[in-house]
């Protein structure tokens, strides 16, 4: 279960999902509020007028779930409430939705799966890439508003509904995804939090939120996700149900798990904006910035340092004020040119196997990167690569960077001359 949860922390976004979890689950939270524990959770809640359907699944997923809570939905299904627009929540919507059912999102929903939609040739590979996997076909470009939007209410800040006695009120709460929104059923002290405490399936210590997922997305706004956080806990929820792993009960145990993970957030943010203030460049940040022990968060998920990046670039975008950076000619350009001056690759892979040696392997891959630009298949600086990526490996408790060493240590293979792979 846990490696499908992994998978599906990664991907969220992406419509592709690698691993099927053992079964599907059904979990009784307490009366009247059942949970399918799949990839990602789906829950319905019952009411005397009706079921309320909160996420639906990816879509690969999402018949098993729906068979599994079968048996609970009692009369109509009145809602579909959608606590996001990652694909591994939306996929079961047409499973669950009757002739005048109402499908409820945050109004940013409406964007946000259009910009899904819209950079799909371009997400595409990067989610192969991460998986070692063929990318799924692509068709023409979509345009860029061609995603299915099935929400039949969109909100802003708040909406609140009241179905056989039962009332739901859902915050907007933006955080992992912009559009992210948090159902609170008052009776009962649940709060349904989508994402927003991703890898909540995750075994303890948690992780640090994957602020900026490398795929590839918008910033994660850090501001944004602590204030939401901040509403969840200003609800004093006793049970948080989360979009992946397990719910978090009573409330002093979510108190401190939230506010551990809302500081560590805090902090992280802080510290960028103070590097930035202090005139300190991203790189010098990405090194610095260390999450102290007492957040006891690990980085098994998120890192902190593609955080910082992500902060950083959130908020200045990509000029790093190096006049030769204004201009289209990259660093690269001139990377034949250096083969050149050294006499041959020969020299920068020998460095190259020296930096691995020594321990330095990201200089090592610099330093491949050098040579391959010119010659894509120079064997000594492969084989070099190979093993600066298998060191890196080596040390690698992130999954997601864990994939795409994988996936760089696959390609270097690939390129590899038949002749030369030993
Ligand atoms: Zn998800």
């Amino acid at each position: 279960m846990l490696r499908a949860i992994i998978v599906c922390l990664i991907t969220c976004s992406a419509t592709v999902f690698a691993d099927a979890p053992d079964h599907t689950q059904l979990i009784k939270i307490r009366d009247s509020v059942y949970m399918a524990e799949t990839v990602s959770n789906v829950y319905v809640v019952t009411t005397t007028e009706g079921s309320v359907v909160i996420d639906t699944a990816p879509a690969k997923f999402a018949p098993e779930a729906r068979k599994v809570l079968a048996e609970q939905v009692e009369g109509p299904v009145k809602y579909i409430i959608l606590t996001h627009g990652h694909a591994d929540h939306i996929g079961g919507i047409d499973l669950w939705k009757e002739p005048a059912t109402q499908i409820i999102a945050q109004r940013n929903y409406v964007e946000f799966v259009n910009y899904v939609k819209r950079l799909q040739g371009f997400f595409a590979p990067r989610n192969a890439a991460a998986f070692s996997r063929a990318p799924e076909q692509i068709t023409a470009w979509p345009g860029n508003f061609a995603a299915k939007i099935d929400p039949t209410i969109l909100f802003d800040e708040k909406y609140e509904f009241t179905l056989g006695g039962v009332n739901f009120e859902l915050f907007s709460t933006p955080g992992e995804t912009p559009d992210h929104l948090t159902v609170w059923i008052p009776a009962y002290k649940v709060a349904f939090i989508g994402d927003n405490y991703a890898g909540a399936g995750m075994p303890e210590p948690m992780s640090f939120p994957n602020m900026y997922a490398i795929r590839g997305t918008k910033p994660r706004w850090a501001l944004d996700w602590i204030k939401s956080i901040d509403t969840v806990l200003a609800l004093k929820p006793e049970i948080v149900l989360n979009g992946h792993g397990d719910p978090i009960t009573g409330n002093a145990e979510i108190t401190r798990r939230l506010t551990r993970y809302r500081d560590a957030i805090q902090y992280v943010h802080d510290q960028v904006v103070q590097g930035m203030d202090d005139g300190k460049d991203v790189f010098t940040l990405m090194q610095e910035v260390k999450l102290p022990k007492q957040y006891d968060l690990s980085e098994t998920f998120g890192k902190v340092s593609w955080s910082v990046r992500g902060i950083y670039d959130g908020y200045a975008g990509w000029f790093d004020a190096n006049p030769s950076s204004m201009y289209a000619l990259p660093p690269s350009s001139i990377y034949p040119d250096l083969v050149k001056l050294a006499g041959g690759p020969e020299p920068l892979v020998r460095l190259a196997l020296e930096k691995v040696a020594d321990g330095k392997p990201v200089e090592a891959l610099h330093l491949t990167d050098v040579v391959l630009s010119s010659d894509p298949k120079n064997p000594g600086a492969l084989k070099a690569r190979i093993k600066a990526l298998e060191s890196l490996q080596k040390d690698c408790e992130n999954v997601v960077e864990g994939g795409w060493l994988t996936y760089g240590i696959t390609k270097a293979k690939r390129e590899l001359p038949s002749d030369s792979a030993n």
